[in-house]
């Protein structure tokens, strides 16, 4: 993916394309599996973690990325795989592994169907499986 196609995800998403910012689009757009701040801030170095931070909030405000909550009071971060508004149906679940820390997409889980109270309007849900992964299950 060139320069110029970045550019025109944020231009879509009503998000004014600076250099920054397609920096940490691209940096996102190679990541196989959801990164926390620390790990973009390795990747994306010198850039500062502050602003790579607001970039991210940014992201998040105008769904371009997913933050998931892994239980270790770390956020990581992942482009939203659907395409439009947020909704629970381009969500799927993840897998956090206690042993090496990694978060897992697990795009193949679908999420349940849930029924909640009249008027809850529901954006997103956090589905996050706890355990070892793969790579660590035969250590
Ligand atoms: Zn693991
Ligand atoms: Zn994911």
């Amino acid at each position: 993916m060139n320069n110029s196609e970045i550019e025109q995800i944020l231009k879509e998403k009503g998000v004014k394309p600076t250099a920054n910012r397609i920096l940490v689009l691209r940096e996102l757009m190679g990541c196989s599996h959801p990164v926390s701040l620390a790990d973009l801030s390795r990747l994306l170095d010198p850039m500062d973690k502050a602003s790579i931070f607001r970039t991210l909030e940014l992201f998040s405000a105008n769904d371009i990325i997913h933050v998931i909550e892994d239980g270790s009071r770390s956020l990581k971060y992942e482009l939203c795989h659907g395409h439009g508004e947020h909704s629970l149906a381009d969500q799927h679940a993840h897998f956090y592994c206690e042993k090496c820390g990694s978060v897992y997409c697990l795009d193949e889980v679908k999420m349940p169907e849930f029924s909640l109270p009249d008027n809850f309007l529901p954006k997103s849900v956090n589905l996050m499986f706890k355990g070892v992964c793969k790579e660590c299950v035969n250590k």
